[in-house]
């Protein structure tokens, strides 16, 4: 039996936003690792991690981890929000961390054994045009990615106008360009026509709409693409308007991918029982770590729904551990979605998940199979001012939410 004598977060990655949680356990040497990341919130999660969490289980079982969970959880009173989840989650992959190294099996096992012998990933191609997207999605294919999501640009991209080219208000804002939903309603399905026309129906092609259209333009789009067979349509509406995907299902069978601003059981336990989604999208992270995620894949199997665990852009390799090992375990699982570190970043994390043509190896190593290397991990932190997200506006200076 291990008892938790120390929790520390070690912050890491340009900007700190990476943040690691090590518990430590009075068994010499035994300890755990857990991701805490919060692209845009590092130093609120570090608050309260050391200063309300820390204390609430320092001296507690290390193996109770449902226990441990259920007692942060409830501990604030208030929850099921972004911070707390996430620091919630920090502490939750380290326990499972600890439980693998304690029983000597890696924590997919712990899980209940692998359901596959690897994890297949979709790619991110993009490009600025329909030439350079089609490159980038055959250079993904040739890799081995079979499932791969296309996009014009980045986040909203195929729906901005020239600040030139719009009659805006004499005091609009200073801008390049502006979000048209009508725009996007255009070029994104004349993007697929091209793309099947091109590369046939073979590849399994998905899109991410960041959640940029408003509901009833949703609707329209995933209508509008319902010819091309998509693999699935990505976040096609906002967290506060999930009650539209009823609307969706009635109108059209193209597939939806949702959840990875989700947070609250609230949002994706109706969406999962009333079958309205096809894939739940959540960070692994920021639903509370393994323990609730597993809950989540079992009443997906239930209802014929697949995880497809959000990654890519500022996940760390830790979380990404963790939802590897989910997918191992998972009979639901659908799909993982890649992300790519550098190699400094990689060398911070000894035993850190392997992406090989398309597919995402774990090892054999107890507990998560990964590390920290401090030094190194010291090594990329460097503390710049405060990055946040990009913000889109319509013509009239009024915010697209992503
Ligand atoms: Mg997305």
């Amino acid at each position: 039996m291990a008892n938790i004598t120390e929790v520390q977060t070690l912050r890491t990655r340009a900007n700190g936003t990476w943040v690691i949680v090590k518990i430590l356990t009075d068994q010499p040497g035994l300890y755990g690792i857990g991701s805490a990341s919060d692209h845009h919130h590092s130093s609120t999660i570090i608050t309260a991690i050391n200063e309300v969490i820390a204390p609430l289980i320092i001296g507690r079982n290390a193996g109770h981890i449902e226990d441990v969970w259920q007692s942060i959880y409830t501990s604030a009173y208030w929850r099921n929000g972004s911070i707390l989840n996430t620091a919630l989650a920090g502490i939750d992959m380290a326990l499972w961390d600890i439980k693998g190294k304690e029983a000597g099996m890696p924590v997919y096992k712990l899980l209940g054994g692998p359901t596959r012998t690897a994890v297949p990933c979709y790619a991110h191609a993009g490009g600025n045009d329909i030439e350079a997207l089609i490159e980038d999605i055959i250079r993904y294919n040739e890799e081995g990615y079979e499932v791969i999501r296309c996009q014009l640009g980045a986040y909203g991209g195929g729906g901005f106008r020239e600040a030139a080219d719009i009659p805006l208000p004499k005091n609009h804002l200073s801008k390049d360009r502006f979000f048209d939903d009508e725009l996007y309603l255009e070029t994104i399905p004349e993007m697929f026509a091209n793309l099947r026309d091109r590369l046939g129906f073979s590849l399994k092609l998905t899109h991410d709409v960041h959640e940029h259209l408003r509901p009833h333009n949703a609707v329209t789009l995933a209508k509008l693409l319902e010819p091309y067979r998509l693999f699935f349509l990505e976040d096609v509406l906002s967290p506060e308007q999930i009650d539209w995907f009823r609307h969706i299902r009635q109108q059209c069978t193209t597939p939806q991918a949702m959840g990875e601003l989700f947070v609250n059981p609230h949002e994706y336990v109706p969406l999962i029982t009333e079958r309205l989604i096809d894939y739940v999208r959540v960070r692994v992270s920021k639903a509370g770590g393994i323990t609730p995620c597993q809950k989540i894949a079992h009443l997906c199997e239930f209802h014929g729904v697949h995880t497809a665990w959000q990654e890519g852009g500022d996940n760390d390799p830790v979380n990404q551990a963790a939802a590897m090992h989910l997918d191992m375990a998972t009979t639901g699982f659908g799909i993982q979605e890649e992300n790519h570190f550098s190699p400094s970043e990689l060398a911070a994390f000894p035993g850190h998940a392997v992406l090989d043509g398309g597919y995402l190896y774990a090892n054999e190593e107890p507990g998560l199979g990964i590390d920290i290397d401090e030094k190194c991990a010291k090594d990329l932190l460097e503390i710049h001012a405060c990055n946040h997200a990009a913000e889109d506006r319509r013509p009239d200076g009024s915010i697209v939410r992503p």
